[in-house]
Formats: C-alpha cells, structure tokens, sequence
C-alpha cells in the first residue's frame, strides 16, 4: 500500500526535488494531486509522469483547460483536503501557502512543509489547527529537519510549539551567508540582481535565493523554528557557516551539541519528512565525503551589513501581526527588486518602514492577518 501526496508547488525547484525523491521510492509513495501557479507546461509534463487523480493550476490564463483541472486558488485547498492524500508536500512559496497548510491541519493529514512563509504569518492558526484535528506539521526547510533529527527522541509532550521538545538549552542554525558573506557593507547596498541570485552552496527557486542572500530567510527560519518547536527567540541564534555541510545543531540542557551534516541537498529533508520518523533507504542522496570537505568553518553574522535579519527576528519576538508584516514587505519588497524598481539597499529600508507604519496591526485570526499582509504589499508597492 503506498502513501498519497498531494504536491502543492509541484514545478518549483522544491517540488522537483520531491519528484526525483518520489521517483526512487514508487514503492511506498504517489501522488495523487499536482498543483502549480502558471507554469502549464511543467505541469503537463508532471502530469504525464505521475497521472495524479487531481490537478490544479491557479492563474491558468485564457487558454482552456484540460477536463478535470481545478484553477484558482481553490485548487490548492482541494488538492491539500484530497482524501487520498495522508501527507501534503507544501512547496509553494509565500504567503500564499498559508491557506493549504490551514486546510491540510484541519483534516488532519501531515503536512511536510517547505513553505515557511506559513508559520512566519499564521504560526498560531496552524498550531491551533493541529491542536483541533490530530494534523501535524513536518519541516522540510533543511535547518529545521537538521533540528529535528538532531531532536530525536526529544520531541513530543506537553509544551509550546507545534513539535514541543524537552532538555533543549539552544538552537544554533546556520546560514551559509550567502553571496555578499564577504562583501563591504557598502558594496552590498548596490548589489545588482544577477549578484544576488548567485549563490554560492544553494540551487533554489528566486524568491528564496534573495531572501538568503539579505539573510531574511535566515529571519524567516528563525520564527519558523520558534513556532514549530516552541524555543524562545532568546534560544536560537545565527551562525554563519559558509560550507552549508552542518545544517543546524541542537545544544541540550547537559551541554552536549548534535550536529546534522550532509551535502546541500534538499533531496534528503524531502525524503526525511515524507518518511518521518522512520529513515527510508536511499542511496540517490549526494554522499558527504569529509576528507574532500577539508574543513568546516563558522563566523559571526555581520548585522549591520544584513539588516534584514534582525528586523524579521524582532517582528517574529514583537508577535501579532509583525510577523506577517515582515514576510508580507519581504515578499513585495523582492518582487520589486526582482523587477527593477527597488534597489537592495531598499529591500530592508521598505520593510523598516513597513514595520514602523503596520507591526501593531491586529493579529489575531486570518482575516486581520491577511489584511495586515495586504497592507504591508501595498505600503512596499507604493514605498520611495
Ligand atoms: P520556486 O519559486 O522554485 O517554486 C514555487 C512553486 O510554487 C512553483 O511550483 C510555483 O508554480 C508555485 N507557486 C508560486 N506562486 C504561487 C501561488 N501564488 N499560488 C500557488 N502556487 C504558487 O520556489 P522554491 O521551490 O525555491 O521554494 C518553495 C518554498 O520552499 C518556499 O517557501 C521556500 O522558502 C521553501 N524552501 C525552498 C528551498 C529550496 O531549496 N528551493 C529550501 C528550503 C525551503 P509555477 O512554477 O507555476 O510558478
């Protein structure tokens, strides 16, 4: 009997991972709904690979569809409350992923997410959700599953967080620092874009390659992981680690460290999260040679050189809506530099802003949190 997924984001960077993961283990996985945003082409191609009973394409444009496929933004949520489907591979990016992530939880089905803008923005609606139905919450992100196979046998039980775990004293998450690790502060402000996109350890989708080179996606790991395990922000720190070999480590209350070390794959957290808590044999992985790794290192972060990371971590300690603003004015903030019309520098001063103008914004259920997050888009669009 094999597992249904539903993949939702099927043609990003993470959803092809999931497909050249699911392509060696047919035997314990399918999928059984496909979703993607426009990208008709690889969704066919997805299609014809795999024959999922449901497909979805939310902006399918003016051309017809064929017979079956749902659009719209409904079609994520249909696809996430398949009910063949036990497990829900969230890979879309951004806030738009919170609504099947709620759906999901709320019937009950694991969500393995890659889709950490969910958590940033409705951490305590998914943890209310799971709390109701029984559904559960997976980490896909590769520092989050790094924590949680470093946690192993440590979570569970009574506490906060949607994984509660026990004896942890600190969190130490790495970042690799992405392109400008070494740049003059300066030199950053006026990185180009083709500068930023070009990571140094990390092949992912755009959005994600920005954020880790302003290091807001080292904010957005760093509320995801609070959320998820319920360790205060006062307990999970930042270190820069340029190798990207040791993907997070987990300091216990006796002081012993655990590390989790690999080669930057995300074939490995999709598998691990799909398989969870068992490890599935696999020898697809890229293997870790450490002869061949020589060294591994860690530094500081330069904060003033990467502002964007304690603005998001202080929206994530602020509470309410603050996070959703953070993500919301990220989120626009990159399109605007992806297209043209905001320069780096920028990317942190119009979240700054954003923040000054929106963080007390009430926060306390999904429409007040989507309309802080609209505001938020409107107040980066408009921002000079
Ligand atoms: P990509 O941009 O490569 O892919 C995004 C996927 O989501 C595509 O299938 C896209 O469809 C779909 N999509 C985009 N916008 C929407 C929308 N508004 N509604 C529904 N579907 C949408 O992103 P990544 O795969 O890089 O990242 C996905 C998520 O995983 C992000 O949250 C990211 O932070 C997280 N993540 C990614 C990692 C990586 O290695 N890439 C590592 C860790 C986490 P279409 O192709 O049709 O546009």
């Amino acid at each position: 009997m094999t597992t249904g997924i539903a993949l939702l984001g099927a043609t990003g960077s993470i959803g092809e991972t999931a497909q050249r993961v699911v392509a060696r283990h047919t035997d314990r996985f399918r999928f059984v709904a496909l979703t993607a945003n426009g990208n008709r082409d690889a969704l066919s191609k997805a299609v014809a690979q795999w024959s999922p009973d449901y497909v979805g394409l939310v902006e399918p444009g003016t051309a017809p569809l064929p017979a079956g496929w749902g659009k719209g933004t409904d079609c994520l949520l249909e696809a996430a409350r398949h009910p063949d489907a036990s497990i829900v591979l969230n890979a879309v990016v951004g806030a738009a992923g919170l609504g099947a992530t709620l759906a999901a939880v709320h019937a009950g089905k694991r969500v393995a997410l890659a889709n950490k803008e969910s958590l940033v923005v409705g951490g305590a609606l998914v943890q209310r959700a799971a709390r109701e139905s029984g559904g559960e919450v997976i980490p896909v992100d590769s520092e989050h599953s790094a924590l949680l196979q470093c946690l192993a046998g440590r979570v569970g039980g009574d506490g906060p967080g949607l994984l509660p775990v026990q004896g942890v004293r600190r969190f130490i998450i790495t970042a690799s620092g992405g392109p400008f690790r070494t740049w003059e502060t300066e030199r950053i402000r006026g990185a180009l874009l083709a500068d930023a996109l070009n990571h140094p350890t990390w092949a992912m989708g755009k959005k994600i390659t920005v954020d880790s080179a302003s290091l807001a996606n080292k904010a957005l790991e760093v509320i995801e992981a609070h959320v998820l395990y319920g360790v205060p922000y006062d307990r999970i720190e930042v270190v820069v680690h340029p190798q990207s070999i040791v993907h997070s480590m987990v300091e216990f209350e006796d002081g012993s460290i655990l590390a989790q070390l690999g080669v930057p794959s995300m074939e490995l957290p999709v598998l691990y999260a799909l398989g969870y808590p068992d490890r599935v044999e696999d020898v697809g992985v890229p293997r870790f040679d450490p002869v061949a790794a020589a060294s591994l290192t860690f530094e500081a972060v330069r904060h003033d050189a990467f502002p964007t990371l304690e603005l998001g971590v202080s929206s994530g300690r602020r509470g309410g809506a603050a996070p959703a603003v953070f993500n919301a004015a990220n989120e626009q903030a990159v399109a605007r530099f992806l297209a043209g019309s905001l320069s780096f520098a920028g990317i942190p001063a119009a979240i700054g802003a954003a923040l000054d103008r929106l963080a007390d914004l009430p926060g306390d259920d999904l429409p007040a949190l989507l309309a802080a997050d609209a505001a938020a888009r409107t107040f980066v669009q408009e921002f000079r």
